[in-house]
């Protein structure tokens, strides 16, 4: 009875006594044990600090300012609406000006930072939260949908408060939880090293994941409604290899995770063994391994792992969501530095893949579906001025003549075309301006179905190709990357994507130009293999994934990744084909796997290899 009472379960949680392990996903390898601080807020992210007496002044000072840039910027826009598409007969930016200058509304922040001893983001959240509800229960529909403006008005001054400076530090041993983490102040967080992270959303593409797994950062997601089962303080342990979190460990748990934690320590990818050299497979095909960089001072330790030169290097992680694009001189000064880390092997470097969410001042567009909407080279597009800075700043920093130039999520041939038009624009103003410049090479991200139709024509106008299979797996089953609940549709094995990697792979052969596999499928001990039977010969990934890689590669014979590649035809589902790889694993690769363990079995589908 008592046992019991002691131990419950339902479909992803299990308790016993206080501790309580929920079942999510893995998508960054690695175990930690520490405490929570809970996240809050979606453009601005943040969590409740408690201060000291002696902090209040300058607290209310900081809200102080935020406000007056809140409202600058909300003045600003107001003016321009008529320029704009906006022409609603609601000004929505004149209702939010007005909620900003509502008295009461202040005080009520103000005195909340002073009576709690709070952050100003925990005040305005708190106090908007509590207008929020009030608004949502009042039976006028017309003044109920109020709630919404001020959920703006309120995320409004909580970017202001970042005011382009980070406010998150974070104490040591920190567990982040959150809805879910942008990639942005995941970078924020890191410079006081949190443990693991913890979200509802998220998928193993999405950019924070990815990101995590840069930095070695042991990540799971998908537990619906976490943030309302903890709190900031209490103790979790993080299994980010089986996509598990155990909540207010007991003594064991505590002692066995605290052991598995330095093990994982230990097993990093730094102290891995490196296969050093030349990369080929047994039957002696060379492939070329590349790093995937966001954050550039990564290269030096992908170059100990042997990279090749930088496959990808997302530029976009130079844009900063409070002070916006930069400049150009900046830009020719990060271009140049990272070319000259990188040497003699080249470094691909995409333009701005950004969506308009990701833009400080354009917050009141919120896109229906952000995936489909105004982003990468579609923004670039329509940000000309910015983009002929982007490029023009490509062409100075490629005079160190290792510089390649990618255009994401190309759909259309005539998007090359244009390009190829603006930077012989800007390659003119350049000459006028005598400033030196050279002709840094042209690729082009393939990751929409209609660029792999079309990819015979689109190779022939470009020097090399990027195979972004995150997108790719996103755009052809038509699968939010970034969205947790339809997670199980986002089949990487999908016989379509196999086929439409193939078919790009195979049309760049015969135009004689290289395709680089830069999606998270390239560093992926279960996926790298398939991709070398369809024909891959270069594979750039995050740093991490580099030692395993390369001892895979160096482990097995391309024919037989090919054998695997010649019974796809027989597959007509996903499943089929999983079922068909990961028994091939068990037969041929059993080595590759050394804890016995064969991916992709049905029940280990939270797991990450
Ligand atoms: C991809 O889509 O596969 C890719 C490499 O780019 P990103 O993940 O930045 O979209
Ligand atoms: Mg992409």
């Amino acid at each position: 009875m008592n046992a019991l009472k002691d131990k419950k379960q339902n479909s992803n949680s299990l308790i016993i006594k206080n501790e309580i392990s929920f079942n999510a996903r893995a998508v960054s390898r690695g175990i930690a044990v520490g405490k929570i601080v809970c996240l809050h807020g979606r453009k601005r992210q943040f969590y409740k600090i408690n201060l000291e007496a002696s902090q209040i002044e300058s607290e209310l000072r900081r809200f102080r300012v935020a406000m007056q840039l809140a409202m600058r910027q909300l003045k600003k826009i107001s003016s321009q609406k008529s320029d704009k598409i906006i022409e609603t007969k609601v000004n929505i930016f004149d209702a939010h000006i007005l909620i900003l200058e509502d008295k009461s509304l202040y005080t009520k922040i103000e005195n909340n930072i002073k009576e709690q001893k709070v952050n100003a983001e925990w005040a305005v959240k708190i106090v908007t939260d509590d207008y929020i509800a009030k608004l949502k229960s009042v039976p006028d529909e017309h003044l109920r949908d109020r709630y919404i403006d001020l959920e703006d008005v309120a995320d409004r001054i909580l970017t202001a408060l970042g005011g382009g400076d980070s406010t998150l530090r974070l104490e040591k041993n920190s567990i982040v939880v959150a809805r879910e983490v942008k990639p942005s102040t995941l970078i924020e967080l890191t410079r006081s090293q949190p443990l693991a992270i913890i979200t509802e959303n998220g998928g193993w593409t999405s950019h924070t994941f990815i990101l995590a797994r840069e930095l070695n950062l042991p990540a799971v997601t998908g537990l619906k409604k976490i943030l309302r089962r903890v709190k900031t303080g209490d103790e979790v342990v993080v299994d980010g290899f089986r996509g598990q979190i155990i909540l207010n460990p007991i003594k064991k748990t505590l002692q066995k995770y605290r052991v598995a934690a330095q093990e994982f320590d230990l097993d990093k990818p730094a102290n891995h063994e490196i296969v050093k050299g030349k990369l080929k497979t047994l039957d002696g095909k060379e492939i070329k391994i590349r790093a995937n960089l966001d954050l550039p001072k990564g290269y030096a330790q992908a170059k100990r792992f042997g990279a090749q030169g930088i496959g990808l290097y997302r530029s976009e992680f130079l844009f900063n969501q409070f002070k916006g694009f930069p400049t150009e001189q900046e830009q020719v000064e990060a271009y140049r530095k990272i070319a000259r880390m990188v040497g003699e092997e080249a470094v691909k470097i995409r333009t701005f893949d950004l969506s308009v969410e990701q833009l400080a001042d354009e917050t009141e567009e919120r896109e229906k579906n952000p995936a489909l909407g105004l982003r990468a080279i579609r923004l670039s597009f329509s940000h000309l001025n910015e983009f002929r800075v982007q490029l023009r700043a490509l062409l100075q920093a490629s005079t160190e003549n290792n510089i390649s130039i990618v255009l994401p999520m190309i759909s259309d041939v005539a998007e090359i075309l244009w390009t190829k038009k603006l930077l012989e624009l800007e390659k003119e103003k350049l000459k006028k301006r005598k400033i030196e410049f050279t002709n840094p090479r042209l690729g082009v991200m393939i990751e929409v179905p209609s660029a792999v139709l079309m990819i015979n024509e689109i190779a022939k106008e470009v020097d090399f190709l990027c195979l972004g299979t995150n997108d790719l797996v996103q755009y052809m089953l038509a699968v939010d990357r970034d969205n947790e609940v339809v997670a199980d549709w986002f089949r990487t094995l999908h016989p379509a994507v196999l086929r439409s990697i193939k078919t790009v792979l195979q049309a760049a052969e015969r135009s004689e130009i290289p395709t680089v596999v830069c999606g998270e499928m390239a560093g992926s001990p279960v996926y790298a293999p398939v991709l070398l039977g369809l024909g891959a010969t270069e594979l750039s990934m995050n740093v991490n994934s580099i030692p395993r890689i390369r001892k895979i590669v160096s482990e097995i014979a391309l024919e037989e990744a090919q054998e695997i590649v010649g019974k796809l035809d027989e597959c007509r589902t996903a499943s089929e084909v999983e079922q068909m790889v990961s028994e091939f694993y068990q037969n041929k690769w059993a080595h590759l796997f050394s804890n016995g363990v064969f991916p992709l079995n049905t029940n280990e589908k939270n797991k990450i290899y």
